[in-house]
């Protein structure tokens, strides 16, 4: 054998080009790493108040049954869905969280040397599952941070195999309207599959917000994704699904790993749907904490990008890693976004009441400091 071998040469270039995906820091990392005990997560969008206590209780319960393998058709899940959906429970893939059934659309829908579209500073797990599968990936210039819908109508072509929209998006927060989706979906050819991420779509209550599980019936090439991991406080459980035709639902199913979600995640997930009040207190709470957080920020004279998500992108006008350390140091854990093409910015999540006002507190500690 060659001593000069390296698997890093059987790759594809946009392969070994790709780093692995850099998660937000754990706190266990942080408080280990610099003696911290109260450090505070505002990194990855989660839900602060947890999942409901009905989850809980009935994880307790179902945890004598880990020794089977779960309902590999989802049936109780796809079952409760459809009905929220209007949909048939054929038109429901569950996913090992959404990114999975995102990564499965692409493996399904695009063949090597497609195009695949996408925006500037869209949720990396598109440009992702697009790497794996040898597309060419097209990056559309955002507009005002958020997708440039009519640019990326006008960026499809004969070769183009699918196109992602994350509405809202992260990590800008930017969302898009009913009309500019209808119009773009009339203008895409069927050939073409348009999915469109609704991660947060329960957070939100915009008149012209759309939901676009409700437009299946008229555009057969459309899929719509949702996930458990934001408002229903699952992120750890890993469960996520699409909407769409029978006929892609199909395909993908033939794809899709047979147990790729557990049990409990399964029964978790009905669990979240049933506790209506948990999930208006998460959005009320979410809605009053933007309010304050925005405010406090603005009182600081930092710049952020209008949200509707669960989080809020704030301009630090120069290179944000010294901030983010520092913040890092007072024990609140933000994200930089360097990796979405936004290196100025930190992501932050909205926490709970006084984790909201801690992260104020750090960031008017930074403020007054020598870092910026
Ligand atoms: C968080 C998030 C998801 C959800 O990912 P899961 O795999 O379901 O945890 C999907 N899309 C966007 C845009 C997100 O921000």
């Amino acid at each position: 054998m060659s001593s000069r071998f390296s698997p890093y040469d059987l790759v594809s270039s946009g392969l070994s080009r790709l780093r692995p995906y850099d998660p937000g820091k754990p706190l266990e990392e942080l408080e280990r790493e610099y003696g911290i005990s109260d450090a505070i997560k505002a990194a990855s969008n989660e839900n602060p108040l947890g999942a409901s206590p009905r989850v809980v209780n009935l994880i307790k319960k179902r945890v004598n049954g880990i020794h089977r393998y779960p309902d590999g058709s989802g049936y109780d899940l796809k079952k409760e869905l459809a009905v929220r959906h209007h949909v048939g429970t054929d038109q429901i893939c569950l996913g090992n969280g959404s990114n999975d059934v995102l990564d499965l659309l692409a493996r399904v829908f695009v063949k090597p040397g497609q195009v695949g579209v996408i925006s500037r500073h869209a949720f990396i797990v598109y440009y992702l599952s697009l790497v794996y599968t040898h597309a060419e990936i097209r990056v559309v210039e955002a507009k005002d941070f958020g997708h440039d819908v009519e640019a990326m109508t006008k960026a499809v072509d004969e070769n183009t195999a699918i196109m992602f929209f994350a509405n809202p998006n992260n990590p800008t927060g930017t969302w898009l309207r009913e009309s500019e989706l209808r119009r773009m979906l009339s203008r895409v050819p069927p050939e073409v599959i348009v999915v469109i991420d609704e991660a947060y779509a329960e957070y939100i209550k915009e008149p012209q917000y759309p939901d676009c599980t409700q437009w299946l019936p008229d555009y057969p090439n459309l899929v719509v994704t949702r996930t458990f991991s934001k408002i229903f406080g699952l992120a750890g459980l890993r469960i996520g699904y699409s909407v769409s035709s029978p006929e892609i639902n199909d395909l993908m199913n033939r794809v899709r790993q047979p147990f790729n979600c557990s049990s409990l995640a399964m029964a978790a997930a009905i669990a979240a749907l049933e506790d209506e009040e948990h999930t208006e207190r998460s959005r009320q709470l979410n809605r009053e904490q933007m309010q304050y957080l925005s405010n406090g920020f603005s009182q600081l004279q930092f710049e952020t990008i209008e949200s509707v998500g669960n989080f809020l992108c704030v301009d630090m006008n120069r290179p944000a890693m010294p901030a983010y350390e520092y913040l890092l140091r007072c024990g609140v854990i933000t994200r930089p976004i360097g990796g979405y093409e936004m290196p100025n910015y930190l992501r932050v999540s909205v926490g709970t009441e006084a984790e909201n006002a801690r992260v104020i507190e750090a960031f008017e500690r930074l403020k007054d400091s020598a870092v910026i």
